[in-house]
């Protein structure tokens, strides 16, 4: 879990994104998709895990039907205080452009109801790097 990835994208002394952040809940894990007005309109999916926002951009946004399929392309991962960020990245900027939170709330995973927001991070942390090199 590194935000350095994150921080060599932007310069925080022009971009009003946030740096950083801890998480505000010891039981829960904590989820936001935000609307993305940048040079293409798009949605940006994040989960909290172990101490970042896991993060997918979603092109063309969420639909209400199940059955219709959206990609989602794994970004770099972003600081947790950016689940409250709303704002404009000026133009020019890696993002440039204006965010809004359009949902947020708590997450967790079917199969680990009842466990701790520990055990739930080891377990989903563990099928997100499964899922990465069963792809390379
Ligand atoms: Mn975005």
């Amino acid at each position: 879990m590194s935000l350095v990835k994150y921080r060599k994208k932007r310069n925080a002394r022009v971009t009003p994104e946030p740096f950083g952040g801890k998480s505000i809940d010891t039981d829960a894990l904590r989820f936001v998709i935000q609307k993305h007005a940048a040079s293409h309109l798009h949605y940006d999916f994040r989960l909290e895990m172990a101490g970042v926002l896991k993060s997918w951009a979603v092109p063309k946004g969420p639909s209400v039907d199940p059955g219709v399929k959206r990609l989602a392309m794994m970004v770099e991962d972003h600081p947790l205080d950016y689940r409250n960020f709303e704002g404009i990245i000026p133009k020019g900027q890696y993002g440039g452009g204006t965010v809004i939170v359009w949902d947020e709330g708590t997450y967790e995973a079917v199969d680990l109801k009842g466990k701790t927001k520990k055990e739930q991070e080891k377990h989903l942390l563990h099928g997100s790097i499964a899922a990465r090199s069963s792809l390379c």
